[in-house]
């Protein structure tokens, strides 16, 4: 094959909307029906799916040395029952599915999975009227809750504490999101799917259907863009996408000491804003015992922006605060609101006053330093400068793009999968 030229969306500035042509080279024996760019949950699902379908040949690629570097293995772990979700969006018809088959996988193998239960609690009187639109939307989305008041909740959960009701969600699980992924890479590589891992696809050329891969020319048929923080500029790259950009929601969790971890049974969250796609600080046992309060939602200054310096690079940073500045102008989902709210659940007192609204029982030592962090891929509209509330699949002739791949997509991933491998 001629050598092949290629639009390279990976510049060493990290910096956006990157289209510098180059040479792809030449592909020489690595040639797939399929090639999926990223090893997060839904990269290793479609992967699976594709498999399972025996559809042609199929190889993953993941940049970093290890699955679950980002937020396939940085999540709550929590799999969602599917209560919140808008009825008829995609992210309310899959989850149902989805948690099932989550459930069914996690027991098949002997994972590391608990079915520990929920509540929702009204942390404030206001808050009461969204107890009745969790119910509603439950209701319509076919998923088990029940409406109940303070005694049943002490019953169930003795610490938390609601405004007159609460609801009970007795499907929501907890796993080990890591065992996940490990169990999904060994059954790819049982049913000889190639999974390169420290291997980053940095350019793709549709025309000649090849990709840049590590230092390798790699061909394909069709490729699957899951490549989550980065997966607006894969997409982008190949000329689909353009009304969106990624932005990254920094999640912070904090671990209860053994003393007050022991006081939990389940999960307890709080009445979220409807208007965000986040869920609020929660507080979620692991399904070892650990238990985690968090995650915040605060806009980062980068895809890859973990901690205050590392991940930061100073081009990119410009770039988002810049970007960051429009959204809050423009104040669509009540994003002033929410970033008021992170800076005050910044401090420990701040994080502690949050928790205490769920469980006023816990007290300051009970809560440690922060001790994870994993960054929500979350898409915005360029247009609008809203923050996108579904799953967005976009497409080439020969390529499928998955963005805004935010939770419940792990929760829901086997019938994510199923879906988008339906539209190949
Ligand atoms: C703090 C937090 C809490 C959450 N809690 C929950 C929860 O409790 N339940 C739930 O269901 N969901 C939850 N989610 C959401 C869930 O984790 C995500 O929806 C899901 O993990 C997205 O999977 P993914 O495969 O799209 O992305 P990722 O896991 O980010 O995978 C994408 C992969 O692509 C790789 N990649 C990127 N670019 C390239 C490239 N050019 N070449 C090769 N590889 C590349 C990346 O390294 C990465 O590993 C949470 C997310 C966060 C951040």
């Amino acid at each position: 094959m001629s050598r092949n030229r290629t639009v390279s969306f990976l510049d060493k500035n990290n910096g956006e909307n990157v289209a510098e042509v180059s040479d792809v080279g030449n592909v020489s024996g690595m040639n797939f029906d399929y090639l999926v760019v990223g090893g997060g949950i839904v990269g290793l699902t479609v992967a699976r799916e594709i498999a399972n379908r025996s559809m042609g040949s199929v190889a993953v690629f993941e940049k970093e040395p290890r699955l679950g570097a980002h937020g396939s293995g940085r999540n709550s772990g929590v799999i969602h029952a599917g209560i919140y979700y808008r009825p008829h969006t995609l992210r309310a018809q899959i989850c149902r599915d989805g948690a099932r088959r989550m459930r069914e996988y996690a027991a098949e193998r002997n994972l590391c999975w608990k079915k520990s239960g929920k509540v929702i609690v009204a942390t404030t009187p206001h808050a009461v009227g969204q107890i009745d639109v969790l119910l509603e939307r439950a209701t319509a989305n076919g998923i088990r809750v029940e409406k109940i008041g303070q005694d049943e909740l002490s019953r169930l959960e003795p610490e938390a504490r609601t405004h007159e009701a609460a609801l009970h969600s007795p499907d929501t699980a907890v796993i080990d999101p890591l065992d996940v992924l490990s169990e999904l890479r060994a059954d790819l590589e049982r049913a000889g799917v190639t999974v390169r891992v420290g291997v980053a696809v940095t350019g793709i050329d549709e025309s000649s259907r090849a990709a840049r891969a590590g230092s390798s020319a790699v061909g394909f048929g069709t490729l699957i863009n899951a490549a989550g923080l980065h997966a607006d500029r894969v997409a982008r790259s190949m000329g689909v996408g353009r009304a969106y950009q990624i932005m990254a929601f920094r999640g912070a969790y904090r671990e209860l000491v053994p003393a007050a971890a022991g006081r939990f049974r389940g999960s307890v969250y709080p009445t979220p804003d409807l208007r965000m796609p986040f869920l609020g600080v929660h507080i979620t046992p692991d399904p070892r015992g650990r238990v985690f309060v968090g995650p915040t939602a605060m806009p980062a200054l980068g895809r890859e922006h973990y901690g205050r310096i590392s991940g930061l690079n100073p081009v990119e940073a410009v770039r988002t605060a810049a970007a960051l500045g429009s959204m809050l102008a423009a104040d669509r989902n009540g994003m002033r609101g929410l970033v008021r709210a992170e800076v005050r659940r910044y401090s420990a007192a701040g994080f502690l006053r949050e928790a205490r609204a769920l469980a006023p029982g816990l007290q300051a030592g009970d809560i440690g330093r922060v001790c994870k962090v994993g960054l929500r891929a979350q898409l915005v509209d360029r247009n609008t400068r809203e923050l996108v509330d579904d799953y967005v699949l976009e497409r080439t002739k020969h390529s499928l793009h998955v963005l805004n791949a935010t939770s419940p997509a792990f929760s829901s991933a086997f019938a994510l999968a199923e879906m988008i491998v339906d539209e190949l």
